[in-house]
């Protein structure tokens, strides 16, 4: 079928929906509380299912990539633990060119630049002038909180510190601490991607100088963790409290969809939550192209991705424990490097693996 969408928010779930909406026929309108394009974010790691899911929108011909496919789980005086690999397939790239690309692709007009929905009498409107609404708003979505007033963001207990550093990086690497991890990889155009995910007890107040807290905590980890934080200054640090999002018992309500991380918000720790709010937006227009009616469509699109996606929330929940674990750590570094070894011996070449997803976010 075809009909007429409201997409609120602008990010990477919404232009993707957008697209493929667009493709498919459909008359589409972004609201985009910010002025533009969001420039908060890095490096992506792009799965291969949303790879192809970029493909089909036609939007990986012009983007810069860089390998992301193996590296090094380090310990923090910078012994290798375990190796570090991503499937074949997947591909490095940045957010604002992901986000560029994506914007590239729809018609001119599509995006109404400045326009947040907030209030549930906005929605309201919106929800009786256009057969389906999207909220593709994030984390924090007004849209889910005006229509699914139960759902529960929960703290994940980390803070993640991000930028890129101005010196180039040979590999990607990612060390492991106590209640501290640290990454570093290449950048797309030069540079090194970085990040430092921090227990939250460690990682100080807002108002606290990101860049000292940082240098505190690294000071005893090897020395490609220093050279990074010897090159960056306070103001490239981005700075944010993850959180996750308990369960919905579903990602329809009314003719509103809910996709990306107002869906699913999950931590980082998979590299996934971008990946699935890419697959989102496809899966949403398919459904609804496929179907007879938009509460047909919409029933499809949450029987196709809701499972898949909670399962991933659950994995990046569970691998946030894992980095994180504080009693017992020699345990989880003798079982992670014994996981590597035995991939190793089952997989033939030199590369190793790690526990299943480990990405560089
Ligand atoms: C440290 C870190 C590392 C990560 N690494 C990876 C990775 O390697 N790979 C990966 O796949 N994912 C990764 N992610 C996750 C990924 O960033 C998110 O899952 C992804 O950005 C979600 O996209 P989205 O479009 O759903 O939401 P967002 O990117 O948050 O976009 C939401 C948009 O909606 C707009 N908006 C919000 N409220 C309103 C409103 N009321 N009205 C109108 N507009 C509104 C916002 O301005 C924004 O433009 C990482 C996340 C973090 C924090």
């Amino acid at each position: 079928m075809k009909g007429s969408a409201v997409i609120v928010g602008a990010g990477i779930a919404g232009l993707a929906a957008a697209g493929s909406l667009t493709a498919g026929g459909w008359d589409v309108e972004v609201r985009e509380r910010h002025a533009g394009l969001s420039t908060a974010g890095t490096l992506l790691g792009i799965w291969p299912k949303a790879w192809a899911a970029l493909q089909r929108l036609g939007v990986t011909g012009g983007l810069d990539t860089v390998d992301v496919t193996s590296g090094e789980i380090l310990r923090p005086d910078g012994r290798v633990m375990a190796a570090l690999t991503l499937p074949e397939g997947s591909h490095g790239v940045a957010r604002m060119s992901l986000l560029e690309a994506l914007l590239a692709a729809l018609p001119d007009g599509t995006v109404r630049w400045g326009i947040p929905v907030n209030s549930p009498a906005e929605l309201a409107d919106l929800r009786a002038g256009a057969d389906v609404v999207v909220a593709a708003d994030g984390v924090h979505s007004a849209v889910r909180a005006a229509s699914l007033p139960g759902s529960r963001l929960r703290d994940a207990g980390v803070v993640a510190f991000r930028g890129v550093a101005p010196i180039e990086s040979a590999g990607a690497s990612e060390t492991w601490g106590q209640g501290l991890i640290f990454g570093r990889a290449s950048f797309p155009g030069g540079g090194s991607n970085w990040y430092a995910g921090v227990q939250a007890r460690l990682a100080g107040d807002r108002g606290d100088e990101p860049l000292a807290i940082l240098r505190r905590l690294y000071r005893d980890w090897h020395p490609a963790v220093h050279e990074v934080l010897g090159a960056i200054t306070p103001e490239q640090i981005d700075r944010r409290r993850i959180e996750d999002l308990a369960p919905l018992a579903s990602y329809v309500t009314g003719n509103t969809a809910l996709v990306g991380d107002a869906a699913h918000a999950m931590a980082p720790h998979l590299g996934r939550g971008g990946c699935e709010a890419l697959v989102d937006g496809l899966a949403l227009a398919d459904a609804l192209l496929a179907a007879s009616s938009v509460t047909e469509g919409l029933a499809q699109y949450d029987a196709a991705r809701r499972r898949t996606t909670q399962r991933a929330v659950a994995g990046s929940r569970l691998m946030n424990r894992l980095t994180n674990q504080q009693q017992h750590p020699w345990l989880r570094d003798s079982l992670v490097a014994a996981a590597g070894r035995l991939a190793a011996r089952r997989r033939p070449g030199p590369a190793a693996t790690t526990p299943p997803g480990r990405t560089t976010p």
